[in-house]
């Protein structure tokens, strides 16, 4: 079945239920500040699902444009991508579970549309958690008190299923942490979901569904929004009841057509011979690629030199995913930046480029892989084309900025080294001993764009050993970081969005110092918000602040860019850091023991973190705004460009 096939059965299948066909919105969600891309079918919807009539009617079906950048570390696998196409249908109140389950089974196994194996389908429903960490553990039917929130086991959903005629061990019951949607915020719609997974290992898979299994494959979700979350996180029955479905094309595809990942389906593997014919290691060595690893188990055939052929494998894939994103991102006119959206586009760039340096692809090279992407959807996403110069420029010119830094990163390595055996520092020492420790390389591999390999590469070529575990603990830090702040938003887009909040965090503490330097130490803080796209400052102070004034604050801040201090912390008592000069305004909420974290000696704030570890990568400090808040209190308003 071809791609357009697929996606054409499917909305077909539910115009004959009654539903109007509703086109994609923008990857760019339009009026909309809580996420950075569209994540899924629903998004777009949500007003609707809340309440407000659809010009459309009650009964909805569409093929949406997603990004998912939170799932970017999975994508290599078989299944993650960061681009994918999301088929749906929704209810606004016009039918339920019933209908929802019957048509799904309906579209999946019936001859006339999908005609999937039935042996090879399987089903979770929500049944609530019974004991405290028990997530993912299969609850018996009905057991469960509704531990962590008073809602009972999915029954209807069972039932339905059972009377399709789906065997009772493959309809799995799992937990909220599995079979559970939203709220999107902290309160709303939200309920209870069924998920479908279809086999794709050997056989009919006899055994009963293993929700650990990558072999069992998540096609398609049916969301129930049946309960209001409200602020008082009770759950009331919604007025409104609505059903959501999201099914993956590229996932649905594959599993239609045999293929065992979404890479060899036609949406990529035009793209994957693409990369293949541009790499100089691979060019020359095509035997047996795709053999190399069999799903769900690593199990590599036939190969000496095994862990270089997987990652070479990781590294085509990679490339491809980052690359169509990037396209389909450039479609709708994001321009790569240092900020928000536009940064997630540069990362995404920057990564399928380093990816490109280990697969030996010599020159500029991505926008030679625009043309096959733009055959392959040409009919259905017209903005692909309209816009196809443009895409290639900016690929270009991306990868042009890009090969700056990494020159400036190899000078930084050089630097350090040098530096240090001049100087016999602390590091010094440590260099002397052959180590480049985890907090120097991370600094590479974070301000820098050095992937973990050339890091490695640049030691062994200086007969100095990369501390891989160092590395990777940082790596760690800096990914429970990304965790905390983005709690409470969609999935989809955070990861990237909290690194800038965590940058504003720590420019908040250099415009604190700063105004205190310029305008005298009646600057206290009186209030602080931070988002992806700027940070907004209150503080303590009488007057307008000059012109002059502003760029004085701009020039010291730019200029502590500029010397790439490092952020330190410290835990002390309360007492010793303030006797310790730090400076902490809301010292009533920390408890016997603070974090001081220090800049140089230009910052020492009481804070509860997180912040970047080096300044350097901050990038340009710029005011857009002064103004009064109330009587005695001034707010700026600054981005980092
Ligand atoms: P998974 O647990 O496999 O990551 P999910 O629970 O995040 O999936 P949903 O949010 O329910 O998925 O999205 C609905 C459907 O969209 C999934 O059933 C799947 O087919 C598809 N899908 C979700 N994430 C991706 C992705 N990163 N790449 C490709 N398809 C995806
Ligand atoms: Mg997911």
């Amino acid at each position: 079945m071809t791609h357009q096939e697929l996606r054409e059965k499917y909305l077909s299948f539910f115009e004959a239920k009654g539903h109007k066909r509703i086109p994609s919105a923008p990857l760019i969600p339009e009026n909309d500040a809580t996420v950075l891309f569209t994540t899924a079918g629903m998004h777009p919807l949500v007003p609707f699902l809340l309440g407000e009539k659809h010009p459309a009617g009650d009964k909805l079906t569409s093929c949406q444009k997603c990004v998912r950048t939170g799932d970017i570390e999975e994508v290599g696998d078989d299944m993650h991508l960061t681009f994918f196409e999301m088929l749906g249908n929704w209810g606004l109140g016009s039918y339920w579970k019933k209908e929802a389950i019957e048509w799904s089974w309906e579209f999946l196994t019936d001859k006339k549309w999908l005609g999937l194996d039935k042996n090879k389908l399987a089903v979770s429903v929500f049944a609530p958690t019974f004991a405290e960490g028990e997530v993912g553990v299969p609850t018996p039917a009905g057991v469960g008190t509704g531990h962590d929130f008073n809602i009972p086991f999915d029954e209807e959903s069972y039932n339905l299923w059972k009377s399709l005629g789906v065997s009772e061990k493959r309809i799995v019951k799992l937990p909220k942490a599995n079979n559970w949607w939203g709220p999107a915020g902290q309160t709303g719609p939200c309920g209870p979901d069924t998920e479908i997974f279809y086999w794709t290992g050997e056989g009919d898979a006899s055994k009963e569904f293993d929700a650990n299994d990558v072999r069992w494959v998540e096609i398609w979700n049916d969301v129930f929004m049946q309960y209001n979350k409200t602020a008082q996180a009770t759950y009331e029955p919604l007025e409104q009841k609505n059903v959501d479905t999201g099914m993956g094309l590229e996932r649905t595809l594959a599993v239609l057509n045999n293929k065992q990942n979404v890479y060899e389906t036609e949406l990529f593997e035009p793209i994957i011979e693409e990369i293949k014919k541009l790499s100089g290691k691979l060019q020359n060595n095509q035997d047996s690629f795709e053999q190399l690893y069999s799903p769900g188990t690593t199990v590599i055939k036939n190969i000496e030199n095994l862990k270089e052929k997987a990652e070479r494998i990781m590294s085509v894939r990679i490339i491809a995913d980052h690359i169509k994103t990037a396209i389909f991102m450039l479609a709708e006119k994001l321009e790569p930046s240092n900020v928000g959206r536009g940064y997630v586009l540069r990362r995404l760039i920057r990564r399928a480029v380093r990816y490109g340096k280990l697969l030996e692809i010599k020159e500029s090279f991505t926008h030679k892989i625009v043309n096959t992407v733009l055959d392959i959807y040409k009919d259905i996403y017209p903005e692909l084309k309209e816009n196809k110069d443009f895409i290639e420029e900016q690929l270009i010119r991306e990868e042009e900025k890009f090969e700056k830094t990494l020159e400036k990163g190899l000078e930084k390595f050089k630097d350090t080294v040098l530096r240090r055996e001049i100087k016999g520092d602390k590091i010094g020492k440590a260099w002397d001993q052959g180590i480049l420790y985890g907090k120097d390389s991370f600094i590479l591999y974070q301000s820098y764009g050095f992937p973990r390999e050339m890091i490695k590469e640049l030691c062994e070529e200086n007969g100095v050993k990369f501390d891989e575990d160092g590395f990777n603990e940082e790596m760690k830090k800096h990914q429970e970081l990304s965790r905390t702040a983005s709690a409470g938003m969609f999935k989809g887009g955070m990861a990237d969005n909290s690194e800038m909040v965590v940058k504003y965090h720590t420019t908040t503490h250099l415009l604190h110092a700063a105004l205190r330097k310029v305008l005298g130490q009646e600057v206290e803080q009186k209030g602080s918000n931070l988002n992806a796209e700027r940070l907004r400052f209150d503080f303590s102070y009488g007057q307008k602040m000059t012109p002059e004034q502003i760029k004085q604050v701009e020039d010291i801040i730019n200029e502590k860019i500029q010397e790439k201090l490092d952020v330190k912390i410290e835990e002390m008592s309360l007492e010793e850091a303030k006797k310790s000069g730090a400076i902490g305004l809301f010292a009533e909420k920390y408890g016997d023991k603070v974090k001081v974290y220090s800049i140089g000696d230009f910052s020492k704030e009481i804070c509860g973190g997180p912040h970047v570890e080096n300044i350097g990568i901050l990038g340009h400090f710029k005011i857009i705004k002064e103004e009064a808040v109330s009587a005695g209190v001034r707010r700026i308003k600054a981005i980092l460009e």
